[in-house]
């Protein structure tokens, strides 16, 4: 290597001088050979020094940095220097490498949706998540972020958030509910773009829903008894009622007190049972025991009837909230009764199998359409709205059996036929000891 850039220096000199040399006697002699002399020696001159200079460089240019046997004295240092960084730039490239592998691993793992669009709303990044949640499967880096979704609702979040401003809509789609929020991502004052986040919001809407339906009965259902006892109260201090109706105007508030109040014991049995702040007892209760109680309490409401209610099973322990089971056996029991014909049956009964506990409750009463079946567990629902005047209930009994048998980690079926009866069965696991 040394030679060899010796030997071209050496030679672009010789060459160098001579020509300058030719060029001297060119000028000295006003000769046309001499002019054509000089002109070729200057072609001479100019291709020999490009030669010279491909030949000096040649030897840089073939320099391979990696090649471990390469060995240039004049040139180690800056090898090694090369060397160095190039070594610096393959391991933050490998940084950078990893941390985009890891990011993605990490948004791709994601349940909720994450998409990143340049300030010209073409997407950047999108993980697999967005697309199951927005329900597409084409979007791709480069596409327009509106092909995620182009309702009005989402180009209004995605412009908001494009002008500097956060933003978030509720997308309805065809796999439910979804929450956008969209934020602007500003170095200085120039918007670089957006993060859009998608979460399912299906539940959460729906609980929303339900709450705002049950604030709705509840003061629709508290109202109602309170504006007649309100009316009959208003009558009675008027003085408008006849002496002798007045002790049937008087059983009228009572009657509406009466419905009043188990309408509020059973909102508070639900909220107890909604807030998980049901205390689950040490020792076991007897179901049977506890069947045999509910039937004693319940005997007036079954004689007015002529309702004849058996049980039937054996006594089994069971470990759970012995207020909540009696709610549950005792709201099964009520509905067997009110729901059944004069001089109808009802038959309670506890048994087991190898994994379950069993409490069955029958009745042959009016029965229940399949169509209802799924929604007698709701909150205020009831059958038929006309009965409702004439068979007393809250349309929270079931709603607390539910809870209740849940609170036990328990399932709950019915089998019904309209005109026949129905029958409920709730099955506790068995714990294994
Ligand atoms: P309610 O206070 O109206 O009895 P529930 O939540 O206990 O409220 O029951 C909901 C509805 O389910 C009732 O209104 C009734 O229409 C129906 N239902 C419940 N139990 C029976 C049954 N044993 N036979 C027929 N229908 C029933």
């Amino acid at each position: 290597m040394t030679g060899k850039i010796f030997n071209s220096i050496f030679w672009t000199a010789v060459i160098t001088n001579a020509v300058t040399l030719i060029l001297v006697n060119a000028l000295n002699s006003n000769n046309i050979t001499h002019c054509g002399i000089f002109i070729i020696a200057v072609l001479t001159g100019v291709i020999s020094a490009l030669r010279m200079s491909r030949k000096i460089t040649r030897p840089l240019v073939e320099v391979n940095p990696d090649d471990p046997k390469i060995n240039y004295s004049e040139i180690n240092p800056l090898i090694n220097k090369i060397r160095i960084q190039k070594g610096k730039i393959r391991r933050q490239s490998n940084e950078v490498k990893s941390g985009r592998e890891q990011l993605s691993l990490i948004t791709e793992n994601m349940s909720e949706g994450i998409v990143i669009a340049d300030p010209r709303t073409n997407i950047l990044s999108c993980n697999s998540g967005a697309l199951r949640l927005l329900g597409t499967e084409s979007a791709k880096v480069g596409d327009s972020i509106y092909i995620l979704n182009d309702s009005e609702i989402f180009r209004h979040c995605i412009q908001d958030a494009m002008g500097g401003r956060n933003s978030s809509c509720i997308l309805k789609t065809s796999g439910g509910d979804r929450e956008i929020i969209a934020s602007p991502s500003n170095i200085t004052d120039t918007i670089n773009g957006i993060v859009v986040f998608i979460f399912d919001v299906t539940e959460k809407q729906q609980l929303e829903t339900m709450r705002r339906e049950f604030t709705s009965n509840v003061s629709h259902e508290l109202k109602t008894p309170l504006t007649t006892i309100y009316g009959i109260s208003d009558m009675l201090a008027n003085g408008i009622v006849k002496p002798e109706d007045v002790g049937q105007f008087g059983q009228n508030i009572r009657s509406e007190a009466e419905r009043l109040i188990i309408l509020i014991n059973d909102i508070v049995s639900l909220s107890k049972l909604d807030e998980n702040s049901v205390p689950r007892d040490d020792t076991g209760t007897d179901l049977y025991n506890l069947a045999e109680e509910v039937i004693e309490r319940l005997h007036r409401s079954a004689n007015e009837k002529n309702i004849k209610i058996s049980l039937s099973g054996e006594h089994i322990e069971f470990i759970g909230n012995r207020t909540v089971l009696d709610e549950i056996i005792y709201n099964l029991c009520d509905n067997a009764i009110k729901y059944n014909k004069v001089s109808g049956h009802v038959e309670v009964k506890i048994s087991h199998i190898p994994t379950k506990i069993l409490i069955t409750v029958s009745d042959d009463g009016m029965g229940i359409p399949p169509e209802h079946i799924n929604r007698i567990f709701e909150r205020f629902y009831r059958v038929d709205k006309s009965h409702s005047r004439q068979i007393k209930g809250t349309g929270l009994g079931l709603s607390i059996v539910k809870h209740g048998v849940m609170y036990h980690n328990g399932t709950i079926r019915v089998e019904s036929t309209v005109g026949k009866g129905s029958a409920f069965i709730v099955e506790f696991p068995i714990e294994k000891k």
